[in-house]
């Protein structure tokens, strides 16, 4: 019985699957071992390799990154509520560095909650239609408490026109966005209080203030090229708006009264539009639209809502791209409640040759799936959106934080290749997600699972478009280039673009990518570090095989002093080239060398200068390493005393020598 069960294991070992690492029973193969995972772990990291320059860009970035971490350490923003931090996070040099970076197209975004209050306010105080801007101030205005509206007469009881009040821009922002309400609050709301969040934000009506003004014909596109333009600078070249239906705009005639103008009038006025402002900004590659209902609809609202949209859809087939269903999911209906009118939408999609596809809010819940059921009594729990938003081909994810108790549908997700639109900073904010280093965006990507980040509705909760989550993002989760090129990447490929248009996207994006790269490139090379010191802490392993060169790491401080340098290590007097890791890191290969054994002082030389480490390293003629198959980098001849013990080799004896005793 003991014999099988010896034998049973030892079969286990010798025929599984699993990775093994060398055995660290020295600090060699410790090393080695070390060396294998960190490989491994560095190329699921990110699927873009960077080229020469590209990764002088990422020690550049990961310098500015760890000068944030410095400033940050005692009250690191991405863990603290954002409504405390926002104003110096975009003060420092780090969020103004990955301002620049071509970011792609921000692809969960909602129309009218983009644009930061303060340009639009500013732009309007600019505009003839400063004269009829009116705010509901006054004691009888209850409902609309703060509103901002247009009246060229009949002002109804309530209201201020702004024009003669003593209300300031700073004064209006205060009382209409999230951040200024939440700021304004005697008792602060808990930074995991997502329903006293939400409630707060629909009590005063965040999401609505500015409602009425976008929709007076010349506000909107005012609005609309001001929202494009603030892209631009952000460096997003593509935007794919969620809005509610058309056949809202208005503009005035002469005796004040507002005169509509229909769906396909206004579909028609924003295509014109959009010709002009990519001839005269060549390098913005497109917006186009997602149309969504209130998940709190009734089913027979939501039935009539697909019914116009697919009407209006077939005559706009580029412009408009989807359908979604937003609002608070935990309190408004499941994706399953109104599957039936969503069957008809996704039996749509399936004649449109992929101009149309349902693009779902889904999983933005803290809650497990037997929590009860949305108030509405759908039966089942939000957690499940998730299952029905695949269910109907969802072509993203928005939020999607659900999933992440459900590791299983990760492979179903990476092999369809639905990406998960993550907004950090809106999840955040609205209580889902306190403490970023935690947020299950960064499993997603590690994952695998494609990944774009997303700005939700920045101007209404009072801050502008998305840098605010590239910072957020690449601070909480430790992102390096190659993961933010992957996000930008992401966004063109995982975009509702036409595939010729995609096309296109990409050349945009790639010029802009390489225009920053030789920028950033510049600035990385043209650095002086006057006040640093570089210091070599340590080195591991501190001995290896005489005749075959492995590679040694230097860790320690002051690295940057390399950044665009040669670096040669001296092993005694043999030189190699060193390989720049990153800040703390560098890399030596080892040289051969004739004598069986000998000990040498390891230094580094940048620019002739030469940077003693007082440490040193061993040649030594013998070596045994318990190996799994892994090592395949290391292969010895024949004459090698470097011995590679093969671990399978030492099951198959053992089972040998078992048998022959029992
Ligand atoms: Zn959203």
């Amino acid at each position: 019985m003991n014999l099988l069960f010896i034998i049973g294991i030892l079969f286990s070992l010798f025929f599984s699957n699993i990775i093994l690492l060398p055995l660290p029973f020295n600090q060699y193969a410790y090393m080695l071992a070390r060396e294998q995972i960190k490989q491994h772990d560095r190329a699921v990291q990110a699927q873009n390799n960077l080229n020469s320059k590209e990764k002088i860009v990422n020690l550049y970035l990961e310098l500015l990154q760890v000068k944030e971490y410095v400033n940050t350490k005692t009250y690191f923003y991405p863990s603290r509520p954002i409504e405390t931090a926002i104003e110096n996070i975009t003060k420092s040099s780090f969020y103004q560095f990955l301002q620049l970076l071509p970011k792609g197209g921000n692809l969960h975004i909602h129309e009218f909650q983009i644009l930061d209050r303060k340009l639009f306010l500013e732009s309007i105080k600019n505009s003839p239609e400063y004269d009829l801007l009116y705010i509901c101030d006054q004691n009888d205005c209850i409902k609309n408490k703060y509103y901002l509206s247009y009246y060229k007469n009949n002002v109804p009881n309530g209201w201020t026109k702004v024009k003669d009040s003593n209300w300031t821009i700073s004064d209006i922002i205060k009382k209409t966005t999230l951040i200024g309400i939440l700021n304004d609050l005697k008792t602060p709301i808990y930074s995991t209080d997502t329903e006293a969040r939400w409630n707060l934000a629909d009590q005063y009506g965040v999401f609505n203030f500015y409602g009425d003004l976008i929709r007076h014909n010349v506000t909107r596109f005012n609005y609309m090229k001001l929202v494009l333009d603030h892209a631009l600078e952000e460096n997003i070249q593509l935007l794919e708006f969620r809005r509610g239906f058309f056949g809202n705009l208005f503009y005035f005639d002469e005796n004040g009264l507002r005169i509509s103008i229909n769906a396909t009038e206004e579909l028609d006025l924003l295509l014109k539009f959009k010709k002009d402002y990519i001839s005269k900004n060549p390098k913005f590659i497109d917006f186009i639209f997602l149309i969504y209902s209130s998940r709190q609809s009734s089913k027979e609202q939501i039935k009539i809502h697909i019914n116009n949209l697919i009407n209006l859809q077939h005559l706009y087939p580029d412009f408009i791209r989807g359908y979604d269903m937003v609002g608070e999911e935990d309190k408004g209906h499941t994706i399953l409640f109104h599957s039936d009118s969503l069957i008809n939408a996704f039996n749509y999609s399936k004649t449109t040759n992929g101009s149309f596809d349902l693009v779902f809010h889904a999983g933005e819940t803290n809650w497990p799936e037997n929590h009860l059921p949305s108030n509405y009594g759908d039966g089942v729990s939000t957690f499940e959106n998730i299952y029905d938003a695949l269910v109907l081909r969802t072509r993203r994810i928005g939020h999607g934080l659900s999933l992440a108790k459900r590791p299983d549908m990760y492979e179903y997700i990476r092999q369809r290749q639905i990406a998960i639109e993550v907004c950090p900073a809106s999840n955040q904010l609205l209580g889902y997600v306190a403490d970023l280093r935690n947020h299950p965006g960064i499993v997603y990507h590690r994952s695998g699972i494609p990944i774009v980040l997303g700005g939700d509705d920045p101007g209404s909760f009072g801050y502008n478009q998305l840098t605010i989550d590239f910072y957020l993002a690449t601070m909480a989760w430790g992102l390096n280039l190659a993961d933010l090129k992957q996000f930008a990447w992401n966004s063109i490929q995982y975009s509702s673009l036409p595939d010729n248009r995609k096309k296109e996207g990409f050349q945009k994006w790639e010029n802009q990518w390489n225009l920053f790269i030789d920028s950033s490139y510049i600035l990385a090379c043209n650095q002086t570090f006057s006040n640093v010191i570089m210091n070599i802490s340590d080195i591991l392993p501190t001995y290896g095989p005489y005749n075959q060169s492995i590679n040694i790491t230097l860790f320690g401080s002051g690295f940057e002093i390399a950044i665009c340098k040669n670096i040669i290590c001296k092993f005694g007097e043999k030189e190699t080239n060193g390989i720049f890791i990153d800040l703390n890191e560098i890399i030596c290969p080892t040289p051969l060398t004739n004598n069986d054994i000998s000990i040498v002082p390891i230094s580094i030389v940048i620019n002739n200068e030469i940077f003693e480490s007082g440490l040193n390293y061993k040649f030594v003629s013998s070596l045994i390493i318990i190996d799994d198959e892994t090592l395949t980098t290391t292969t010895p001849s024949k004459s090698d005393k470097f011995v590679i013990v093969n671990q399978k080799l030492i099951a198959g004896l053992l089972i040998l020598l078992l048998t022959f005793i029992l």
